[in-house]
This record gives structure tokens, C-alpha cells and sequence, in this order.
């Protein structure tokens, strides 16, 4: 079958033979637009032999083509309903390989994925790997957690996510956008908007804009001694974003003196947001605050 599982008409007619309803509650829009699926391929600069992991296969778009493109897939889904279709529909050999060397699909929720034991004996473990995917936006944020908090060394995270969410992710201080996700991604890793992609290239079509996010871990992290007790003053210093910098901190810091001086070290007015402040000023404040 020459027509990409990625197209209107083959989605169409994957739909109608299977009974497929597309679950909402499951986040599930397929693409069905080549431009975008290929578009996903390049950003992640797919080359043969590349081991990456899919989240959310769904009827196999963006799988497809990371397959022809050379990549050992790893899928993890929790509809199963489709690991039948995926097995039909997928190309039954990539070049001289049977599917199943190239494409190993676990039935499992990819929050509760344990990523070593899972891809063991698929992957090589000492070789770098990929994650690909056009995320369920129900769990954008909890995956790049738990993608960014695991275990593995990712050479690259290539996200499609809600734009909305994209652009907290990139977003730099003194805008609306910038905020907890925003820093605690950016002290980890290397944030750059690929391309965004009209909700016409899905069926159904989502209700927001989405856009295609790399993500690729920082070669000099700042130095941050505790992450934990870091996210939560940030978390802080953010719980009133309308307020000035002094106002949010007199919880962490009830001293009044003690919040001026802090706040002269950091060279600002005391007036600004903490939307205004940098990373390295969110670094100066974490440890001017004691662990709890
Ligand atoms: N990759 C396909 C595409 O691009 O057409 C489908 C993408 S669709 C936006 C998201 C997929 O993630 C759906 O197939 C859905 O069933 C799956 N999914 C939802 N929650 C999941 C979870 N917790 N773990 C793994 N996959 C999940």
C-alpha cells in the first residue's frame, strides 16, 4: 500500500474498517498530514539505525515514517484496541527487515513506563536514544516531567504538543509566559520551537494550535545543589504572578529586612514580578531559603 497511513484517505479507510473512534478522553487526533509527520522526522534528525521511543503510536502516522526513515521504534500505548491495527497497517517489512526487528509496541500507560526494564533486550542500552511524538495533550506537561526526571539519557525529545504549552516552554523572562515549566525545563535543557502545525493536518481536529518542540539536555547546567526545594521557591515565588517579587516572598522570607536585603543582592526593584526575574536570579533567591 503506497498511500501513508498519514493521509486523509488512508486514515479514512483505517477508520471504516477497524470501527475506530477516535477516544477523547485518550487525547487521540491522528495526523494525516505528510507535510507534518515528515516535518516531525526532520526536526528530530531521524538517521538509519536510531533508537527511539514513541509515545502514543495511535493508528501508526508518525510511526510509519520514522520506520522508513531508518529508526528502531519503541511504542507505548494504552488503547488496546490498536495494537491490531498497527500490526495490519504497519509496512509488513522495512527494507530487508521483518517489522517486528524494527517495531516492538508495549500496551502501557507511559507515565508508569520503566524505561531501562522496558527496552532492554530492544534497544542497546549503551547507545543513545530518541523520544518522537505527537503527545496526548491531556499529559503534555506530566510527560515532560517524567521524561525530563527518568533515568535515561536522551540525546533528543521531539514533542508536539499544545502551542500554548510550547511557548511556556521557550518563553523568556518579562513574558506572560514564562513560569515554573518554563525554568525548570530551561535549567535541564536546550528548548527550540521546530514548527507549529494548523489543526487541519489531524482528524478530529484539536481545538487548540499545536506546535513541535526539541528539547536537547544542556551541556553546562546551572548549578542547582537541590532541584527539589529549587522548583518549590520558584513554585513560591510564582503562587501570586499579579504581585511584585517582595509580596510573593514574604511567606519564604517573613523577615522584612531580611526580604529587603536579598532583594538589593539581586539588583532589582522590589516592584518587579517574578516574571521579570532570570534563572540565575531564581537560583540566588533558592539559596538564600533554607530547605524545609
Ligand atoms: N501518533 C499518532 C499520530 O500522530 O497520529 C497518534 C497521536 S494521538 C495525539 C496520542 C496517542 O497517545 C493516542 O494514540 C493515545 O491512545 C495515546 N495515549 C494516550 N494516553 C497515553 C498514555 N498515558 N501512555 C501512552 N500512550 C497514550
Amino acid at each position: 500500500n503506497n498511500i501513508p497511513i498519514g493521509s486523509p484517505v488512508r486514515t479514512r479507510a483505517i477508520i471504516n474498517r477497524y470501527f475506530v473512534k477516535a477516544k477523547k478522553n485518550l487525547g487521540q487526533n491522528f495526523l494525516v498530514d505528510q507535510t507534518a509527520i515528515l516535518g516531525i522526522v526532520e526536526a528530530a534528525d531521524i538517521q538509519p539505525g536510531d533508537q527511539v521511543i514513541e509515545i502514543g503510536p495511535g493508528i501508526g502516522s508518525l510511526t510509519e515514517q520514522l520506520l522508513l526513515a531508518g529508526a528502531k521504534v519503541f511504542a507505548y500505548e494504552v488503547d488496546d484496541s490498536l495494537p491490531e491495527i498497527l500490526h495490519n497497517e504497519l509496512p509488513k517489512k522495512i527494507g530487508d527487515a521483518p517489522l517486528d526487528e524494527r517495531f516492538k509496541l508495549m500496551l502501557k500507560d507511559v507515565l508508569k513506563a520503566n524505561f531501562k526494564e522496558d527496552l532492554a533486550g530492544f534497544f542497546d542500552m549503551d547507545k543513545p536514544i530518541k523520544v518522537v511524538a505527537n503527545l496526548p495533550y491531556y499529559i503534555t506537561t506530566p510527560i515532560i516531567f517524567a521524561l525530563a526526571e527518568s533515568d535515561l539519557h536522551f540525546t533528543s525529545l521531539t514533542l508536539m504538543m499544545q502551542k500554548e504549552v510550547a511557548e511556556r516552554l521557550e518563553a523568556k523572562p518579562s513574558n506572560k509566559e514564562y513560569g515554573p515549566l518554563t525554568i525548570s525545563v530551561q535549567t535541564e535543557m536546550n528548548v527550540k520551537l521546530a514548527l507549529e502545525v494548523k489543526s487541519s493536518s489531524f482528524m478530529p481536529r484539536p481545538k487548540v494550535d499545536s506546535a513541535v518542540v526539541v528539547l536537547t539536555p544542556l551541556k553546562e547546567k546551572p548549578a542547582i545543589k537541590n532541584r527539589k526545594h529549587f522548583i518549590w521557591v520558584v513554585k513560591m515565588c510564582f503562587s501570586q504572578r499579579r504581585k511584585t517579587l517582595n509580596n510573593n516572598l514574604k511567606t519564604l522570607i517573613p523577615d522584612g529586612d531580611k526580604r529587603a536585603a536579598l532583594i538589593k543582592e539581586l539588583g532589582v526593584d522590589p516592584r518587579v514580578r517574578p516574571e521579570d526575574l532570570t534563572i540565575e536570579q531564581f537560583i540566588k533567591i533558592a539559596s538564600n531559603i533554607p530547605a524545609k
